[in-house]
């Protein structure tokens, strides 16, 4: 199924990046807008990882990483934009567009891939728990 970018819009203006990264990453506020923290994408002892809650991106100064809330799950996961997108909706308690399947078979590999999204959900909070 392909979710619409329109969805992805929305959801884009109801997930607050800095609630998602703060799943992730633990945020000090560093400025009005600002938000900081140890970038996980490359090893660092001091704080150069930094979120702009309105402008709803984030960005590393030391290794230069940077992008969307999307973009950052994407990466952080090493998912797919579709899977990122769903993985939000489910942070944030969006419900994914109703989609109709044209045949049962359709139908029974998508409830399929919903279970491998919870098991990955439940990998990655497994993983989470062991750091
Ligand atoms: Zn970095």
């Amino acid at each position: 199924m392909a979710l619409s970018s329109d969805f992805a819009q929305s959801l884009k203006l109801q997930a607050d990046i800095v609630r998602i990264v703060g799943d992730y990453v633990s945020l000090k506020k560093a400025g009005a807008q600002n938000y900081s923290g140890l970038c996980p994408f490359h090893k660092e002892k001091s704080p150069s990882f930094s979120v702009h809650a309105t402008r709803q991106f984030y960005h590393c100064f030391g290794c230069g990483v940077s992008g969307d809330v999307f973009s950052f799950v994407q990466k952080l996961e090493n998912i797919t934009f579709p899977e990122a997108v769903r993985a939000i909706a489910q942070k944030v308690g969006v419900p994914l567009p109703k989609v109709s399947y044209s045949s049962p078979a359709e139908a029974q590999e998508a409830r399929l891939r919903g279970e491998l999204l919870d098991i990955h959900d439940r990998a990655t909070l497994f993983f989470q728990e062991q750091l």
